[in-house]
């Protein structure tokens, strides 16, 4: 069936009224840059908004959220457009492409960045770097601050210094009335403790405000073993980062060795056990935290050491560019046990596409200072994140890996703490959602009837409000 383009329905007096209240632009399918704009990170995922708003400025979204609430349309917000089920955009609705706001202040004095919220975490190390300070982020430098924030954060300093959301120090945000708050421990708290986990159900976040930390060089990058050595280097790995000091970190992966430089030829196209470090601390010490790891089993390419942070957040971007299918379910562990380990070896065996990976972030350390009702985000109890990802640049292969996928994470989910990390799910429906949220559900779904009880933003992982 042909696509149908509702704008027609708009009145053009409408529509030509919004273009006027807008710093940006507004794309409209036809538009030379429509398609583009439309494109998300996930190629599995097509949409066809009917109005794009390139946002420039807090007084355009406001314009935008207003539009969309008055005329009823669909509205999904967009950040750096890495959601995998493509939550970043909408079929007939409007789009709030915050991509164009970009401004980030470095304040070296409190070690604090304000950041847009259109920014992506390169951008951001790029403006910090330089003060020799970061906040803690995830493992690719092209994934949005918007989602990754708002769904919690999980990275290389998850360990050493909380997620993402242990650092945030407040939010500006346009609420779906079109008006204008500031959320933190002190203004609007009850919004400031829904937003550190609950996704973009509250209104759109025009900018973050970070507590920074003086890290400039960590010792790190990705260790390989063979894939024979799975259960014994898992269990290595899972008592090692159990009681590893707070500075190290390291996510454990199955994957398909790529074949190209800078990896040995040997290895090209052979399914490897890999351990990713970060390790923040003293550098004079860094060769003798890491000899336990090295003398467990030494490793078949070693890439550890002194690296500056934005090359570490980077080092995987060109392996994942955009416009790759992706298909990922997730599940949060408290432990790992025998049989656990069994079935990881088992599927990391089958491996069904050289992208398609799976990964076990730790979430120990500092991640557990909070309780599990201090923010939204509640799996504080969990010590591991699991993604299991199918990624490819062939649709062919699509119905095989996203199997491959399906069947891995229901083998080990009965193993698992009972619920997911909503920025690695796929829109699985409410009843994964709850599980996300365990017992902070409820008082999410009360400040969401507070906030948006219209539920305009429901383009996300949806919490629906109740009183
Ligand atoms: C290659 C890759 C690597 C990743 N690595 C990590 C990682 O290391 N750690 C980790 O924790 N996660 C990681 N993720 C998951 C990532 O956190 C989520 O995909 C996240 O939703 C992406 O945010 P985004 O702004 O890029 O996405 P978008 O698709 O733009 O947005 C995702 C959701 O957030 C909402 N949203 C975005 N910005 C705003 C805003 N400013 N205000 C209100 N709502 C907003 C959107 O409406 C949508 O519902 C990764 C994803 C990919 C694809």
């Amino acid at each position: 069936m042909e696509h149908q383009n509702p704008t027609l329905a708009l009145e053009e007096t409408a529509v030509q009224d919004l273009v006027s209240r807008l710093r940006g632009t507004l794309l409209r399918p036809g538009d030379a840059d429509y398609q583009q704009a439309a494109r998300v990170y996930n190629g599995m995922i097509e949409k066809h908004p009917a109005l794009i708003a390139r946002c420039l400025d807090v007084a355009d979204v406001i314009a935008a959220v207003n539009f969309a609430r008055e005329h009823e349309l669909m509205l999904a917000v967009r950040g750096g457009g890495h959601s995998g089920p493509g939550l970043g955009t909408c079929d007939d609705g409007l789009v709030i492409d915050l991509s164009g706001m970009k401004g980030i202040r470095i304040d070296p004095n409190t070690r604090t960045a304000r950041v847009e919220g259109g920014c992506t975490w390169g951008e951001v190390d790029h403006a910090t770097h330089p003060f020799g300070l970061v906040t803690p982020s995830g493992f690719i430098s092209t994934t949005g601050v918007g989602g990754l924030t708002l769904g919690g954060g999980i990275g290389y300093l998850s360990r050493t210094f909380g997620l993402t959301i242990d650092n945030l120090l407040g939010v500006d945000m346009v609420l779906a009335d079109g008006s204008f708050v500031t959320a933190n421990a002190e203004e609007h708290a009850d919004l400031f403790w829904a937003v550190r986990g609950g996704g973009g159900n509250f209104g759109v976040v025009t900018s973050f405000l970070y507590q920074l930390h003086p890290i400039s060089t960590v010792y790190g990058g990705p260790m390989l073993w063979p894939i024979e050595q799975a259960e014994d280097l898992m269990k290595f790995w899972r008592d090692f980062i159990l009681n590893a000091p707070e500075e190290i970190n390291g996510w454990f992966a199955f994957i398909t060795v790529p074949p190209a430089p800078p990896f040995p030829e040997q290895f090209h196209m052979q399914k490897m056990c890999a351990i990713v470090w970060c390790y923040s601390g003293a550098l004079d010490k860094a060769e003798e935290i890491f000899k336990p790891i090295r003398a467990f089993s030494s490793p078949a390419v070693d890439f550890a050491g002194p690296i500056p942070w934005p090359v570490l957040q980077s080092l995987f971007d060109a392996l994942y560019p955009p416009g790759l299918q992706w298909y990922w379910k997730a599940d949060f562990f408290t432990d790992l046990n025998e049989k656990a380990i069994d079935l990881h070896a088992k599927y990391s065996a089958q491996l069904p596409t050289m992208h398609s990976t799976m990964h076990l972030y730790p979430i120990n350390g500092a991640a557990h200072r909070a309780n599990t009702n201090e923010t939204a985000f509640s799996f504080r109890d969990a010590n591991f994140a699991e993604v299991i990802v199918g990624v490819d640049p062939d649709p062919a292969n699509n119905e095989r890996m996203i199997q491959w996928a399906r069947d891995y994470w229901m083998a080990l989910h009965p193993y698992s703490a009972g619920g997911g990390y909503i920025n690695m799910m796929m829109d699985e429906g409410t009843d994964n959602v709850k599980a996300a949220y365990r017992d902070n559900y409820s008082r999410l779904a009360q400040i969401k009837a507070t906030y948006d009880p219209s539920n305009l933003f429901h383009v996300n992982q949806n919490i629906k409000p109740t009183r």
